[in-house]
């Protein structure tokens, strides 16, 4: 049975204090960026940090939706988005020696492209100084401007184009007040349809969700033609957050790995700690 007590051993881990993980925290704040890592409190922090990967936020840090796990911050963007980010992301990658780099962003539901155009030219430069990188995204839903982010996105590949669902349909309403379910499964179908494109989404357990609906969810995205999958615990970040409804145990997680398998996933995650950017370059 699913167990919501105090939080369980197999979720607590070190941060870390390897030589690496000061020398990332440089590269990225001397180039005033932002990371996933730390705006979102990531667990896999330490670990991550220590072998040189992280995953950059761009668009700013202020995100124009409020969705009742995440711990970015709420409002109205104050300007545009810097022109100048996408050249500093490729010469922070660089300098940490990168060889993968995820870029995410916060909604810019302000934005006519939802900031696509950036995501574009952060691929074009990154490319340009590391020809070889491997790239991934992980955007927001587009919600006006699907088609604008397609035709920005689609002369770019190759590349894996995330979109995390994040949890079962009947809980959108708390849990992702700015989105629709439906919306996020045709952006996933539109990006799997691109050439030389992989399309990859994720989902955070422990909101509440039956293990049946977990498997609808990822019935719908094998129907959409998604191939990459990450499952991982919801953890809260602070009081003001949704509460953990379960901390589901480790041996769940491994079956519903299988379960992704046999319908046909060919890159899967599944474990407590596990975050959609998480071994993303395996
Ligand atoms: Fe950053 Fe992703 Fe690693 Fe978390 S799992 S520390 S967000 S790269
Ligand atoms: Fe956080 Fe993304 Fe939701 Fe914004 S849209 S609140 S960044 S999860």
């Amino acid at each position: 049975t699913p167990n919501c007590g105090p939080m369980p051993a197999w979720i607590r881990q070190p941060l870390g204090d390897a030589p690496h993980f000061g020398l990332t925290q440089h590269a990225v704040h001397q180039h005033a960026l932002h990371t996933v890592c730390e705006e979102a409190k990531c667990p896999n922090r330490g670990e991550c940090w220590s072998r040189g990967t992280a995953t950059f936020m761009i668009l700013g840090d202020i995100c124009t939706r409020a969705c009742g796990f995440c711990a970015v911050k709420t409002g109205k963007p104050g300007s545009a988005p810097d022109a100048d980010e996408p050249r500093r992301v490729a010469e922070a990658a660089a300098r940490m020696g990168l060889k993968y780099v995820v870029i995410t962003s916060v909604n810019r539901d302000d934005q006519p492209d939802g900031g696509a155009g950036i995501f574009a030219a952060t691929m074009r430069l990154l490319r340009a100084r590391q020809p070889a990188i491997g790239i991934e995204l992980l955007t927001p839903d587009f919600r006006n401007c699907q088609e604008a982010a397609l035709r920005a996105l689609a002369g770019h590949s190759p590349f894996v184009w995330g979109h995390n669902m994040e949890t079962v349909p009947r809980l959108y309403k708390a849990v992702r007040p700015g989105a629709d379910y439906a919306r996020s499964l045709r952006l996933l179908a539109a990006a799997a349809a691109l050439p030389g494109v992989e399309a990859k989404s994720a989902l955070m357990l422990g909101l509440g969700e039956t293990t049946g609906e977990v498997l609808e969810v990822l019935r719908d995205l094998r129907a959409a033609g998604v191939r990459r999958l990450a499952l991982g615990q919801y953890l809260r970040p602070s009081m003001q957050h949704l509460p953990v409804r379960a901390y589901i145990e480790p041996a769940r997680f491994t079956e519903l790995e299988t379960a992704a398998r046999e319908m046909g996933f060919t890159w899967v995650k599944a474990g407590p700690l596990v975050r959609s950017s998480y071994h993303a370059e395996d």
